[in-house]
């Protein structure tokens, strides 16, 4: 970590999740191989994106793959994308359309700070329903020949009260209008990477640097050819909407790698790995007076990996919980771990690199033993 140090930055261990914040995600050798082969020489860029897309749509199952820099860039992109279409003098005058669509449907309990990617291409919001629940007649009286899209964003972001996924397909379908999902965190399952778009879902968009671990500016949208080639005429190199969202050759192929990893990678042995860990976690941590663990699943993107609650009764261990996510952080060396409610911590086991599972114990072991 010799390029931290000399800037005074201190690395952290990453008992959290894939936060942004953190640096998302660490690359695997194979993809980092990728992108020092990719860097070592010019090519053309837009033959590139084409070909890593059609190789990615490939190994996921999919009609044709756009690599973005992030998935919320993917998000603004496959808006524009649904705005214009393939139209290229409606790509030139976007984001100022009088008389094209411009909405696009969500469900009141779907908003989140991520929609921002979408809100900033100038499209309206429209929302329906409400905490209470969203009808099959909310949605089809919200669409009109204003409508551009109905976006869908899956996972935690999804509540119970919301239509089923099929049923807002199949009626967004009804009426010509294409579906978009935020499946940023989705993963794994891998084949989530193509459940969505087979679903029927006209785009779906990942993030290439949580559980892909490809370059943390990656991202990942996948579906129908037509909308897939809107994204690429409004992308950069184009002088055209996406072109401040520019993706480097070695992000493209990078990406690519990662892809490819994941879906040959054993997630069995993973998930294994993941169980073990937090079990471990559990037995050593319940040993403690005022200390309960267990094991949380799924996890907090709702995916399918376990993570370690740990309940703090802070009169019998004597340190409040925010202290102690304090002194992780503080300490030496920096561990980030993630909260629960007013007393709770996770220890994520997901993103941590083989040894770090026993140096989080250590820390936090520390931690309680310096207040007891
Ligand atoms: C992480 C995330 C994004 C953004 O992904 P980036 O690749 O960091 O741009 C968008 N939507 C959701 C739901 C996310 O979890």
């Amino acid at each position: 970590m010799g390029i931290y140090d000399s800037l005074g930055v201190r690395p952290v261990i990453n008992a959290n999740a894939t936060l942004t914040l953190l640096g998302g995600s660490l690359m695997p050798a194979e993809v980092l191989q990728a992108m020092s082969d990719a860097a070592g020489c010019f090519v053309s860029l837009p033959e590139l994106q084409r070909q890593v897309g059609a190789r990615i749509a490939e190994l996921t199952r999919n009609e044709a793959a756009y690599v973005s820099c992030g998935a919320a860039a993917g998000l603004s992109l496959a808006t524009a994308a649904c705005v214009t279409g393939t139209d290229a003098a409606l790509v030139t005058r976007f984001p100022h359309l009088d008389g094209v669509p411009n909405q696009v449907i969500v469900h009141h309990t779907q908003r989140n700070g991520y929609d921002y990617a979408v809100r900033q291409t100038g499209v309206e919001m429209v929302e329906i329903g409400s905490a209470q629940g969203t009808s099959p007649a909310d949605l089809a009286t919200a669409i009109t020949d204003r409508t551009a899209a109905v976006f869908w964003f899956h996972g935690a972001l999804t509540t119970p009260g919301d239509l089923p996924l099929p049923k807002v397909i199949e009626i967004a379908h009804a009426h010509n209008v294409p579906v978009v999902v935020d499946v940023a965190a989705q993963l794994p399952p891998a084949s989530n990477l193509w459940h969505f778009t087979q679903l029927g879902a006209a785009l779906a968009v990942f993030s290439g640097g949580k559980d892909l671990r490809g370059p943390q500016s990656s991202g990942l949208i996948l579906g129908r050819k037509d909308l897939i080639e809107a994204c690429r005429i409004h992308g950069s190199p184009n002088h055209a909407f996406g072109r401040p969202m520019k993706v480097g050759k070695e992000e493209m192929v990078g990406l690519l790698a990662a892809v490819e990893r994941y879906v040959n990678l054993d997630h069995d042995a993973r998930a294994q790995y993941c169980e073990a860990t937090v079990a471990s976690w559990c037995a050593a941590l319940n040993e403690l007076d005022g200390v309960t663990a267990v094991r949380s699943f799924p996890n907090e993107a709702a995916q399918p990996l376990p993570r370690c609650l740990v309940t703090l009764a802070s009169a019998a261990v004597g340190i409040e919980r925010d202290v102690v996510v304090s002194a992780l952080l503080d300490g030496e060396p920096a561990v980030s771990v993630g909260t629960h409610d007013d007393a709770g911590i996770f220890l994520n086991p997901m993103t941590l690199e083989p040894g770090e599972e026993a140096t989080v114990l250590e820390r936090l072991l520390a931690v309680l033993a310096g207040a007891a």
